[in-house]
């Protein structure tokens, strides 16, 4: 009985999505969901959570309901599974009524295997109806952290899903899902979903093939663009912290002959919707956008984020970052920091008023809470160790050493003694008495005749001139050093000043000395590690590869849909590897399954023979 289950688990997972083999905690969720027990799954974007209820879903008899929050997400979801195949479809606000009501009737008649449905539509009375009278036989609530005030997105409507189950003729077995979980968060969504004695699942939260980089750059336009540069034809998001911000940068961009578009939440529903089409579409490849671009967005071969500004936590940044390489190919996680980002931050955090509804004690503990974690945020822009250690460690995971796919790795080296500079600049912020940028103490310390150091009078300051011959690189990442160890502050509430900190005395005294570990000198943007997906890919094979991304381009325009809905990056690039001349070699290739095959193989193997010739002449 069981050597059945296994095998058709396989058999679907080959046939409908062209992989071999699980990854890891889906067996066990898909398991667990079969034998009718709910559970909780948790884990980071692109472990592949979709499949532990597609699956389920294809197996179980009846309806599977999928709640998510946002209408892309389910437009994207939706489309993928069709395109593989699936039978299913969207209940959201994206439809007219007439269609809206022309899909219950379909779903009514059993037309779909799955739905996906807004939080929102679940308790109304056209839903309803058609709820109770069919077979839900199973309900996965995707982005499930929504349901806790604690979580970073709490979406209110989502506390109406367990009244919706309630009224179900028969409890459905329920899944829960999501990317970021603290304990606080998984125990809200357990009690407040109301799941029934859950298998509790957490994967690692690693994603090996993601290179982290933090920078502190002193003009970080042009460090984007370097860092673009070397990043010639992928797909990548800027996020800003900002409307304004991407406003500029995406200007900037296109002014510069980048192929950019930009998403936030002050532009027309049209404008974001055809943007973000083309982004997806490839029609551009660089997406400048605020945090509200991004949720549901799965487009797997994106190969860079850029974080132009830090954000206000490690949750959004390992949330947005991880939207990159989902395609399990290397991409670069790269973050710009400025103080000026933690002003920033702070304002929002005490101008949020999405906790209007909480009383003050709660509404007090929420934001001192945010400021904690943007503490934290903080601290990972000044870790001189391995950023991954940093990042899985606030996650509660611990790491077996650095991992050396990070800039922290990569700076490596000794740490020095830097006290003697770092004395310049306390004696300069302290002779500051705070009152200015970090800009000002580097400039003072290095003899800057600027026309604000004349004003402020800091060429009287002791430490004027004395680290003259010091690259600014270099006095701009020990300032960023003396911030994380509490030596400086950043104070000010519009602009970053920074002042001496709690650690200062010490250090100016003679107390302490400090010790730094400096990156060689001028690190530049374009020494981030990540290949391209075919980075790894060389002559024959990538000129191969680039053919086939062509032929991938063609068909996606040709049938209007993404490109990495007809084959993914990784998918593309094992073909290269594997070079099939028949359909069973074909089908071999990770990511084409049997309906792929039927739709795109023999233009794909066509592309493939021209290419390489025979197959007697091919050595394996
Ligand atoms: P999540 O929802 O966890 O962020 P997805 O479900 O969108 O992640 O999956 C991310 C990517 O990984 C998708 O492109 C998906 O097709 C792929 N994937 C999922 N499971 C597997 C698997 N077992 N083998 C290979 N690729 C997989
Ligand atoms: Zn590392």
């Amino acid at each position: 009985m069981r050597e059945t289950v296994t095998d058709q688990k396989r058999q679907i997972l080959r046939q409908y999505f062209g992989y071999d083999a699980f990854r890891t905690g889906q067996e066990e969720l898909i398991d667990s969901l079969l034998a009718g027990r709910d559970v909780l799954g948790i884990m980071p974007t692109g472990a592949g959570k979709s499949l532990c209820y597609q699956i389920p879903a294809l197996m179980m008899e009846g309806i599977t309901l999928v709640i998510s929050p946002l209408i892309s997400l389910m437009k994207d979801q939706v489309g993928a599974l069709n395109e593989a195949g699936v039978h299913a479809a969207y209940l959201n606000s994206s439809l007219t009524p007439g269609q809206y009501q022309k899909a219950l009737a379909y779903a009514a008649a059993g037309r779909y295997k799955l739905i996906y449905v807004a939080p929102e539509r679940l308790v109304t009375e056209d839903f309803l109806r058609f709820a109770l009278h069919a077979r839900i036989s199973m309900v996965a609530v995707d982005e499930a952290h929504c349901v806790s005030q604690w979580g970073q997105d709490f979406r209110p409507s989502y506390l109406k899903i367990p009244e919706f189950i309630r009224r179900l003729p028969a409890r459905p077995v329920l899944g829960a899902f999501t990317a970021t979980a603290t304990a606080q968060v998984r125990d809200d969504v357990i009690r407040l979903l109301a799941l029934n004695h859950p298998k509790v699942l957490t994967t690692g939260f690693d994603r090996p093939n993601l290179y982290f980089a933090v920078q502190n750059p002193a003009d970080p336009y042009r460090a984007a663009r370097e860092f673009l540069d070397g990043h010639k034809g992928d797909s990548g998001i800027i996020y800003c912290l900002t409307r304004k911000g991407v406003e500029e940068v995406c200007e900037n961009l296109i002014r510069d002959g980048f192929l950019a578009t930009r998403y936030h939440a002050g532009l027309s529903d049209e404008e974001r919707r055809r943007n973000q089409d083309d982004f997806i579409y490839d029609r551009r490849r660089i997406m400048v956008a605020t945090n509200a671009f991004g949720m549901g967005i799965d487009k797997s071969d994106v190969r860079f984020v850029l974080h132009y500004n830090m954000p206000k936590n490690i949750e959004s940044y390992y949330q947005e970052a991880g939207r990159a390489g989902r395609d399990g190919e290397p991409a670069d996680c790269l973050l710009f920091y400025r103080p000026q980002d933690v002003v920033t931050n702070r304002l929002f955090i005490e101008n949020n008023r999405d906790n209007e509804e909480l009383d003050p004690a709660a509404r007090e503990e929420v934001m001192e809470r945010d400021q904690e974690r943007l503490r934290r945020m903080v601290g990972y822009c000044y870790t001189e160790g391995c950023l991954r250690e940093y990042l899985l460690a606030y996650f509660g995971e611990k790491t077996d050493g650095p991992c050396h796919n990070c800039s922290g790795c990569d700076a490596g080296g000794e740490a020095v003694d830097v006290t003697e500079e770092a004395r310049a600049i306390l004696t300069a912020a302290a002779y500051s008495g705070g009152r200015y940028g970090a800009g000002v103490l580097a400039d003072t310390v290095r003899g800057a005749r600027t026309e604000k150091i004349l004003r402020f009078g800091m060429d009287r300051c002791p430490s004027y001139g004395i680290l003259a011959g010091v690259a600014p690189d270099r006095i701009r990442r020990i300032i960023t050093g003396l911030q994380g160890r509490g030596c400086l502050v950043v104070t000010g509430d519009r602009y970053a000043l920074v002042g001496p900190g709690p650690k200062a005395g010490a250090v100016l005294n003679g107390e302490e000395r400090i010790l730094m570990k400096l990156p060689q000198e001028e690190v530049k943007a374009k020494k981030t590690k990540a290949k391209k997906a075919a980075g790894a890919l060389e002559g024959a094979d990538a000129s191969l590869f680039e053919r086939l991304r062509a032929l991938r381009l063609e068909i996606a325009r040709a049938e209007g849909v993404p490109p990495y809905f007809v084959f993914s990056d990784k998918t593309l690039a094992h073909m290269c590897i594997v070079r099939p001349h028949s359909k069973e070699e074909m089908l071999t290739v990770s990511g084409v399954g049997a309906y792929k095959y039927e739709k795109y193989g023999e233009k794909f193997l066509d592309c493939i023979r021209r290419e390489t010739g025979a197959p007697e002449r091919r050595k394996r």
